[in-house]
């Protein structure tokens, strides 16, 4: 996981890990962690804005560099985990 890259797709601001992204439920995390799907409400956001940066919205997407199966792998995973929560 650590090869993976994550930046803003137009300003290329690096993430930090810190929980700047707010869900319309008033959850605040860091949207990285869970592949932009709302730990508390379990809303997949299609669009991440860049808090630090340029402050725009992307396609969530659109951040990863390294894009490939890897995410959509991922995203299944969470989705279990979310459904074991419940
Ligand atoms: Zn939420
Ligand atoms: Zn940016």
């Amino acid at each position: 996981m650590d090869d993976l890259k994550i930046s803003c797709p137009k300003c290329e601001w690096v993430p930090d890990g810190y929980p700047y992204w707010q869900c319309d439920c008033g959850y605040v995390w860091n949207t990285f962690d869970t592949a932009a799907k709302c730990p508390s409400c379990k809303k997949q956001h299609v669009y991440t804005q860049c808090p630090v940066g340029c402050h725009q919205m992307s396609p969530h997407i659109d951040w990863y560099k390294d894009l490939d199966e890897w995410l959509e792998e991922i995203i299944a995973q969470i989705n279990e985990i979310v459904e074991v929560e419940k």
